[in-house]
């Protein structure tokens, strides 16, 4: 098979968006952190965010909908994996899922995004699946300030609060960077925005994941969400995003088109066709 063109992710590219399109699976429900900012409790297809879906799929449902979804939008070039929990809080549904896309659908794009936790044990099968890009939410590089982003982190069956849970998250998703970067994969990095608690920070964020290899951050502005610890903090406007993103693209190229997309966002990214294929998804949960 001719090699894939890995220009063709519209959040990696801008200058694709228009024409390629993107769908999230959703076969990864649980998650292996507690961010204070997600909510994964509302489900309703007028919702617009992450951690947000009209259903879960298992993989070979996932491949189903899959079919489907290329058959009403062949725009699609890339298929991810972005919740509504953590790819590596279900490493087996996710590992299956991209198995049978490679089977079926080996021309597209896979892309997997994360909080980086569990990641680490499975850098070489994503690699061998074809996975191209990667994206690691990275709202933090000092313990300190992560703490007050992070409620709990879980490696395995232990809970890590604190500093001690921020510190290790941080490790993982340093190393994480360099594994990938070492699998030649395209590495993005999610920043959330959290006004009073990490927007002076986040030109460090950048700097130091860009000295790592990351090739591209996307600061995301918080969307305060109701029954989170962040709930009552306001919503960064431009005023704040964009003096940001200007200091920090000294360091590491920045993404400036992302739609904040539900886990199982589909279509070109400024036409979100989710709802519409709702009762698709639906069916193929049965
Ligand atoms: Fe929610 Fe993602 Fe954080 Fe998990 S990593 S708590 S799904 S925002
Ligand atoms: Fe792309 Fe942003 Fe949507 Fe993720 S949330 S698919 S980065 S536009």
């Amino acid at each position: 098979m001719a090699a894939k063109d890995i220009t063709r992710h519209p959040c990696f590219n801008k200058e694709t968006a228009g024409t390629c399109g993107r769908v999230h699976l959703p076969v990864a429900p649980k998650c292996n952190i507690q961010c204070n900012y997600c909510n994964r409790k509302y489900d309703c297809v007028n919702e617009s965010r992450p951690g947000v879906t009209s259903g879960i799929l298992k993989p070979f449902q996932a491949a189903q909908y899959m079919d489907k979804v290329l058959e009403k939008e062949p725009r699609i070039t890339v298929a991810g994996i972005a919740g509504p929990g953590d790819p590596f809080a279900n490493p087996a549904e996710v590992i299956e899922t991209m198995r049978l896309l490679n089977e079926r659908h080996p021309e597209l794009l896979f892309c997997l995004s994360t909080n980086g936790m569990g990641i680490l044990p499975y850098l070489d099968d994503i690699a061998a699946l074809g996975v191209s890009h990667v994206t690691i939410t990275i709202s933090a590089v000092d313990p300190a300030i992560g703490a007050r982003i992070y409620a709990w982190v879980k490696d395995g069956n232990v809970v890590y609060r604190g500093e001690q849970g921020a510190a290790l998250l941080l490790e993982r998703q340093l190393a994480a960077i360099r594994g990938l970067k070492e699998r030649g994969i395209v590495v993005k990095i999610n920043s959330i925005i959290i006004p009073g608690v990490n927007e002076g920070h986040l030109v460090e964020v950048a700097r130091v994941t860009a000295a790592l290899g990351a090739d591209i951050q996307n600061m995301i502005p918080l969307k305060p969400t109701q029954d989170t610890p962040f709930a009552e903090l306001p919503e960064p406007g431009r005023d704040v995003v964009l003096p940001l993103r200007k200091e920090a693209g000294g360091f590491i190229s920045q993404m400036t088109h992302c739609k904040r997309c539900r886990a199982d966002a589909v279509g070109l990214l400024g036409n979100d066709q989710s709802a519409a294929l709702c009762g698709t998804l639906q069916a193929c949960a049965k």
